[in-house]
């Protein structure tokens, strides 16, 4: 096999056989900032042969400090990092495949985007994502890795269906909304970040290569600042949890609002009720009269007073310069319609 993998071939928990695993191994990646940035690197590199990797923001120079696979060049450019990390990973490894997917995870797309993937690892910021996640991968028996992390602190643990808890047998629900930190309100430090990603990405390659006595079967948490790491046994599959025991996967039905907070960001996103494709130089026309416009082939920025509205071609778009929904919606009404 390839000189390229000889020393993970080397590892005894691998071998040519895991590596032919790894190699035809298809993994999605919900997620593509600093977590998801760090899982398809080192994903890449180990040469899972297919990496699908969905995104719903675009590089800003704010990402810089951790999320690894983006540089100034992508910032500038405010590429979608879907489409930045797919450019690189190209660069790192051009004998595997990249899907880039500029979209918002939610009810319609979720099942759709699991569907055919050997794993799912988690590099999302918020609960009603891998809330789907956890619906969809439950409901379709895949394997899915949750990991988390904000200031210094991170937690993961490995869902597989039936057969461990899952994510809602541990939390029933999300934090209520402002009660955790967040990136935004406590920052995140990059060490965390790479460990966190270092144990989703082993468990990742110990399930694709069939070591399933490999996985260390815990809730795992890590603190680098205050020194404190945690095994906490998730328990059993409850027969009462709402995903794995009664099988009503609540989220994959829900219709969201259409809006939702950003996570350090100072934006609110807001999506369309229908999904439509924009045309941006006919928008690019419209909006000239009202403020400042610049677009490229995924994505149209316009600035007007204070707010910035960045466009996607299906018409959903991150309104900046605000934190309340009710303002971003007034603002998307007025400059995009419906
Ligand atoms: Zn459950």
């Amino acid at each position: 096999m390839d000189e390229r993998y000889s020393r993970q071939i080397l590892f005894n928990g691998i071998g040519e056989e895991g590596q032919r695993r790894l190699l035809a191994a298809r993994v999605l990646i919900v997620g593509c900032g600093a977590l998801g940035s760090a899982h398809a690197e080192s994903l890449a590199r180990a040469g899972v042969g297919h990496l699908r990797i969905v995104d719903r923001d675009f590089v800003e120079p704010s990402n810089l400090q951790r999320q690894t696979l983006f540089t100034e060049s992508d910032a500038e450019k405010r590429l979608p990092k879907a489409i930045a990390a797919a450019n690189h990973l190209h660069e790192i490894n051009s004998e595997i495949e990249v899907e880039p997917h500029i979209l918002d995870v939610n009810h319609s797309s979720i099942e759709h985007l699991t569907e055919d993937c050997d794993v799912v690892i988690d590099g999302t910021d918020n609960f009603a994502t891998r809330y789907l996640i956890n619906d969809a991968c439950v409901k379709h028996n895949t394997n899915w890795i949750y990991g988390a992390a904000v200031g210094s602190y991170g937690v993961t643990m490995t869902i597989r269906p039936h057969q461990t808890a899952c994510l809602r047998c541990v939390f029933e629900e999300a934090p209520p909304a402002a009660s955790a930190p967040t990136c935004d309100t406590a920052g995140v430090i990059m060490p965390i970040i790479n460990i966190v990603s270092a144990v989703q990405v082993s468990e990742a390659v110990k399930l694709i290569t069939g070591h399933v006595e490999a996985l260390h079967g815990s809730l795992m948490q890590f603190d680098v600042w205050q020194n404190e790491w945690r095994r906490i046994g998730p328990g059993a599959p409850r027969a009462d949890c709402s995903t794995c025991g009664l099988a009503l996967y609540e989220t994959l039905s829900q219709v969201g609002e259409g809006a939702a907070v950003l996570c350090g960001r100072d934006a609110i996103q807001i999506s369309p009720a229908q999904p439509t494709r924009i045309n941006f130089s006919t928008l690019a026309e419209r909006l000239r009269r009202a403020g400042e416009v610049k677009f490229n082939e995924y994505l149209l920025r316009f600035k007007t007073g204070n707010f910035e509205l960045t466009v996607f071609q299906d018409a959903r778009s991150i309104i900046r310069g605000t934190d309340e929904i009710a303002i971003a919606r007034s603002l998307y009404a007025k400059y995009i319609g419906t």
